[in-house]
């Protein structure tokens, strides 16, 4: 997957560089380019934002620049050069659809994500409609909080979306057994791990971990997964997807 990032702080996603995500980029699972927004900008201070209409605090990043930045990277093709697939854009804002694993899996699917992460009041809207003329535009948000910048969104949408990626897990089956993964874990929290030795400080890891039967031991995962999120996040259970369920389940509900 081919990823480009423009920002005004380029520096920011070196974390992209350590653990998974720097040996997907070493193996050339992912392709990031970070792009430096000032080079686009005209004035010899390098200028990216003014005040903005109607009055108001803050500043708002001008569209020109950003319209010069994006068709220059959007110009650059895929690595196979083949222009006709456009990139997916991707801008950061508190007020965008939810950034969910569903959405993760989604993005995990394109061949090609460009995100616009702004900084001060975010991006002329007029860049937003412009391209959503012309590209698959998602304004997407990951929390209901603000942020200083759209950097920190960027690195956990990348982080969510890379691991995703066929080759960057070792073992494929995390994957589905994630909280929120598709399929059997939608809706629902993983429950709790454990790892040796057996009994730390007096606690006990619960016996059935240690029997090796994996059917019995599959079936505490999953009343545990239902414990926890009927513990600690109960509105996910609404929305579970009755096709999912066994009658085991239904029993635990
Ligand atoms: N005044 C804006 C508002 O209330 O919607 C917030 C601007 S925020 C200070 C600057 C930038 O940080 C945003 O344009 C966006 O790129 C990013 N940002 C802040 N919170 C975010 C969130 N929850 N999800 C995604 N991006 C966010």
């Amino acid at each position: 997957m081919r990823v480009d990032i423009i920002s005004i702080f380029p520096e920011y996603f070196a974390p992209l560089d350590v653990s998974l995500m720097g040996k997907a980029r070493d193996r050339g699972i992912l392709d990031i380019r970070l792009h430096q927004l000032r080079d686009w900008a005209r004035d010899i201070h390098k200028t990216v934002d003014d005040t903005p209409y109607g009055g108001g605090p803050g500043m708002v990043m001008k569209p020109e620049i950003w319209g010069e930045a994006i068709d220059a990277v959007v110009a650059q093709g895929r690595p196979e050069g083949d222009v006709s697939v456009p990139p997916r854009m991707i801008v950061p804002t508190p007020s965008g659809r939810p950034f969910t694993q569903e959405v993760a899996l989604e993005y995990a699917r394109e061949p090609w994500l460009l995100f616009t992460p702004a900084r001060y009041e975010g991006i002329d809207s007029r860049v937003m409609a412009e391209y959503g003329s012309r590209l698959r535009v998602d304004e997407v948000s990951i929390g209901d909080y603000v942020l200083a910048g759209g950097e920190a969104a960027v690195l956990v949408i990348v982080e969510a979306v890379g691991r995703l990626l066929p080759g960057v897990l070792g073992n494929a089956c995390s994957v589905s057994d994630d909280s929120f993964a598709p399929g059997a874990m939608a809706n629902l929290l993983e429950g709790p791990v454990y790892t040796k030795p057996p009994v730390w400080r007096g606690r006990e890891v619960p016996e059935i971990l240690l029997s090796g039967h994996h059917g019995k031991i599959a079936r505490w995962r999953r009343d545990e997964a239902f414990r926890r999120t009927l513990e600690k996040r109960p509105e996910l259970l609404a929305r579970l997807d009755s096709g999912t369920l066994d009658a085991h389940d239904r029993r635990v509900l």
